[in-house]
């Protein structure tokens, strides 16, 4: 068995559409049906469109979501285990300690009227971790030099700074209180290209150094194939696919990941007008459409997909999909696999 660090058991987190007088108000159901993983010391991808659910499952790690259905459990590798919708104030303590999320925007992720000591510093003072403020000077210092923050930095205020330089200022402040699990929202999308390589290799390091284990939630999955160990693919609320990356770039199991693929920009001339399209918007969470919910954009809906919903199954080829014809999809163009690619 997969020493898990987080475990999803069908999992479901709604929210309620406004009020009504007579009778329960209508529920938006944000992730439904999700059963999932994430090994320990890992770097988890989870992509999909703006609307997938994906920030939603994130937060709900982090008991940021409700949890409506189903239960997350955390396990750190200090032997605390976590039951993520039952935490009472004094075990919230520990989580919080324990679980981080490093934003995606670090332009208003940090307060423009504290240093970047100051900032940092903060989780270790509100959780009073440290036994003085020179203990809580050193550990800044310390998590400062990992995230490659120079020791003068720590005087000065965020503006002073870059995109990149503040993303390793809030990195730094996510780890300073010696985490074991980080969720990563979107976490290199605000930042130039050239950055984002910079940022992502830093957050690799840090992993490997810290034992540190990633949820990484990215739309882009360029990004997540150059930096995971494994993939899963979300579509309104639902995972329908998961793989290691090779695999999953190599031949895609569900529609809705191949036309991901197929969008990626290729800088071969030739490639260029092969993408498939994938039409239209992702349908509202508050009114998703019957059986399988993409089939209102796949173009190989079938009947049977407007009534059944089809379940996330293990393939043979160790790829889990959802999609009632998976084994009628031919492999991915050679072309649409980044070069990169790990896993
Ligand atoms: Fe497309 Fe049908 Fe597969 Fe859904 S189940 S992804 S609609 S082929």
């Amino acid at each position: 068995m997969t020493d898990a660090a987080v475990s999803i058991r069908d999992l479901e987190v709604h929210y309620a559409l406004g009020r009504t007088f007579f009778g329960k108000p209508p529920v938006l159901k944000a992730v439904a049906g999700i059963t999932l993983d994430i090994p320990r010391g890992s770097f988890f991808g989870l992509v999909g469109e703006s609307g997938s659910g994906k920030t939603t499952l994130g937060r709900a790690t982090l008991a940021a979501a409700p949890i409506s259905v189903g239960q997350i459990t955390v396990r750190t590798a200090h032997g605390e285990t976590f039951d993520v919708g039952r935490l009472d104030r004094e075990t919230e303590k520990h989580f919080r300690r324990r679980a981080q999320l490093i934003f995606q925007d670090p332009y208003a992720a940090l307060s423009p009227r504290m240093t970047v000591r100051d900032i940092i510093a903060e989780p270790l003072e509100v959780m009073k971790l440290c036994k003085s403020r020179e203990e809580v000077n050193e550990r800044v210092r310390e998590i400062a030099e990992k995230c490659r923050l120079n020791v003068e930095h720590l005087r000065r205020f965020p503006h002073a700074f870059s995109g990149g330089q503040r993303q390793r200022i809030s990195i730094a402040r996510a780890l300073v209180t010696n985490p074991d699990y980080i969720v990563a929202d979107e976490s290199v999308a605000a930042l130039d290209v050239s950055i984002q390589a910079d940022i992502l290799n830093l957050l690799k390091q840090l992993q490997r150094d810290l034992g540190l284990t990633f949820l990484f939630i990215s739309h882009d999955l360029s990004v997540v194939a150059h930096t995971c160990d494994h993939v899963a693919v979300m579509y309104l609320g639902r995972i329908v696919e998961t793989a290691p990356p090779r695999r999953l770039f190599a031949t895609p199991r569900h529609p809705y990941t191949r036309a991901l693929i197929s969008a990626i920009p290729s800088l071969d001339p030739d490639d260029r007008g092969r993408a498939e399209r994938l039409d239209g918007e992702i349908p509202s969470p508050a009114n998703p459409p019957s059986g399988c919910a993409f089939h209102t954009r796949c173009p190989m809906a079938r009947d049977r997909c407007r009534i059944e919903t089809p379940e996330l199954r293990l393939m043979a080829d160790g790829h889990r999909a959802a999609c009632h014809f998976s084994e009628d999809l031919a492999p991915a163009t050679p072309a649409a696999v980044p070069q990169t690619v790990t896993g």
